[in-house]
């Protein structure tokens, strides 16, 4: 699903810089990534996405040389292949839980919505307990249910990539199991793969594989 290949990526002159020799992620397969704060566990994930682009290197995801798109192909790529899951669940409190789920076919025309989004919408909505909550804004919902509502959007457009950036980060105990559980369900019904950054070790045993990030740090040259 990710094949990462002497990845090299810096902030400006002298700033934090990442270097990824080989990484790869296999279909369906469920990684965690743990590290220190600032190890570039963000960056990478922002690689992937197709949100920054290496100076060096190789990224492939679903078939796709991300390395080799231009903006707008980096845009329609990360709207349609992936699906990305916060910390802060990044939803916009002016929009009901419903438009939320909606945005990416809102800031996406190459993304249709139509019935079969909405009843899918509606599907996800119900699996993971919020169905009957999606006319109510983002302000209206526990923490528990905002990332839900973040769970839905980031699957609703059918991506075989999921990336998850400390998303249960922000949740009590007992939320962070279930989230995680749910994230995973869904992505399995999905046939989705799973990269999530996690500082939660004690989650770390429901993920097949866990990469620690600490050996990608690249000392900036002399
Ligand atoms: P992590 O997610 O592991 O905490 P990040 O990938 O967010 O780490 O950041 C890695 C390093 O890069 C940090 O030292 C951070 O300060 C730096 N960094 C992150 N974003 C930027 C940016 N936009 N400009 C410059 N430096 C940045
Ligand atoms: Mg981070």
């Amino acid at each position: 699903m990710v094949r990462v290949e002497g990845v090299r990526f810096g902030y400006g002159a002298g700033g934090f810089r990442l270097h990824v020799p080989s990484f790869v992620l296999e279909d369906r397969e469920r990684v965690a990534i743990v590290g220190p704060s600032g190890s570039g566990k963000t960056t990478l994930l922002n690689l992937i996405a197709g949100i920054l682009v290496p100076e060096e290197g190789k990224i492939d995801v679903a078939g796709i040389d991300v390395t080799a798109l231009n903006e707008t192909g980096r845009r329609r790529f990360r709207a349609s292949q992936i699906g990305f899951v916060f910390q802060d669940f990044a939803l916009l409190d002016y929009l009901s839980a419903r438009q939320n789920i909606y945005y990416p076919y809102r800031i996406t025309p190459a993304l249709k919505l139509d019935a079969e989004v909405r009843d899918r919408a509606q599907a996800l909505a119900n699996a993971c307990g919020i169905g009957d909550k999606l006319d109510r804004h983002p302000s209206a919902l526990s923490q528990g249910e905002q990332q839900r509502v973040a769970i839905c959007r980031a699957l609703v457009t059918q991506p075989k990539l999921i990336l998850s950036d400390e998303a249960t980060g922000n949740l009590d105990p007992d939320s962070k199991v279930r989230i995680l559980d749910l994230l995973f369900e869904q992505a399995q019904a999905a046939g989705a793969a799973v990269l999530a950054v996690t500082h939660d070790h004690e989650l770390l045993p429901r993920f097949e594989r866990v990469l620690d990030f600490a050996q990608f740090r690249e000392k900036a040259p002399a």
